[in-house]
């Protein structure tokens, strides 16, 4: 018989802290008498974590450990992990206890009740440093300005999802597989609930600024083709300054204002014109990148071994 609850979480360098969250998953549901499924995926951990995932799951048969290949990236992990699970509902977590594991039984209580397609955390004292918290707030903002995608920087995967909504999302298909984006695509109904977010106290995040601003452009190449409609404005608007300039460089040259013939000017115009084409080449190279990747059809995550997967 299928659980109530699968609970995915992607793992990364994860070992000091698995356990510890298994258990109080398993306490927070036991309690409520909800049976669950805790779905472990290891993403390529250079660390210990793949050996005490299967010795969880060998030790606790609710436990399911999927092991890939190499690091395929945390939303592929968790990609993986909704393609394996097979609860009626889905939590996704982190596995670093920033995401509350007491909160999980509260979550599906809150589902079953308001009868919505997905509960997502609002992380409410959110402890992750100013400076991310500002990067990701204006990221949602220029996100949401560029797609139809709108997205709470307080909010992020932490929460729980219907089957139905899983499966629309795994059928999406994007290569560039981000997790809130496409929950918000899939146009389920959703609410959110409040629920504290804790300080990372073990281990430290595995993103650093150069990550962060990776992930942030794939998202918006993603989910956005304003990119695109941008380079044509932007060539547009320095086209017609072009135009401006050659107008008034050629009556200054009429009225006899221009003494030696203008090597600015012909600089002007070449910094512009090369900018300008640099941009939109760089953009559309951005989108033919991606459908260069899409071409080659290759799998988003491969699984290499696995303990307790049906
Ligand atoms: N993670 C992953 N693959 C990666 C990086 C991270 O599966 O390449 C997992 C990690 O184990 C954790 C979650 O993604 O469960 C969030 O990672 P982290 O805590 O480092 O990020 P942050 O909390 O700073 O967003
Ligand atoms: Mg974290």
């Amino acid at each position: 018989m299928s659980p109530k609850v699968s609970v995915v979480v992607p793992v990364y360098k994860s070992a000091d802290t698995i356990a510890e969250l298994c258990e109080r998953i398993s306490k927070s549901l036991d309690s409520k008498k909800v049976s669950y499924e805790i779905v472990l995926v290891n993403d390529g951990s250079p660390d210990e974590s793949w050996a005490l995932i299967q010795s969880l799951a060998k030790a606790n048969s609710a436990i399911v450990g999927i092991s890939l290949s190499k690091n395929f990236g945390q939303h592929r992990a968790i990609l993986a992990g909704l393609t394996a699970s097979k609860g009626e509902w889905v939590v996704v977590m982190d596995a670093d206890l920033q995401d509350s594991p007491e909160a999980v039984a509260e979550l599906y209580k809150t589902a079953t009740k308001r009868g919505d397609a997905a509960v997502i955390a609002n992380r409410v004292g959110r402890n992750d440093g100013k400076a991310n918290s500002t990067t990701s707030k204006y990221f949602y903002k220029l996100l949401a300005k560029l797609s139809d995608i709108k997205l709470d920087g307080e909010q992020g995967n932490f929460g729980i999802y219907s089957g139905a909504l899983i499966d629309s999302v795994i059928a999406m298909g994007d290569l560039d597989f981000f997790f809130p984006s496409a929950v918000k695509w899939s146009g389920f109904r959703h609410s959110t609930l409040d629920v504290e977010r804790s300080t990372r106290d073990q281990g430290e995040s595995s993103y650093n600024f150069k990550r962060r601003m990776a992930l942030a452009l794939r998202v918006l190449v993603v989910n956005s083709n304003q990119l695109l409609r941008f380079s044509i404005f932007l060539g547009l608007l320095v086209s017609g300054l072009a135009a401006v300039t050659a107008i008034y460089l050629i009556i200054a040259n009429l009225v006899g204002a221009i003494q030696v013939a203008g090597w600015t000017s012909v600089m002007v115009a070449i910094f512009f014109m090369g900018g300008t084409l640099l941009v939109s080449n760089g953009v559309l190279g951005l989108y033919l990148g991606k459908v260069f990747d899409a071409s080659k059809n290759r799998p988003r995550f491969i699984v290499a071994d696995s303990v307790n997967l049906k």
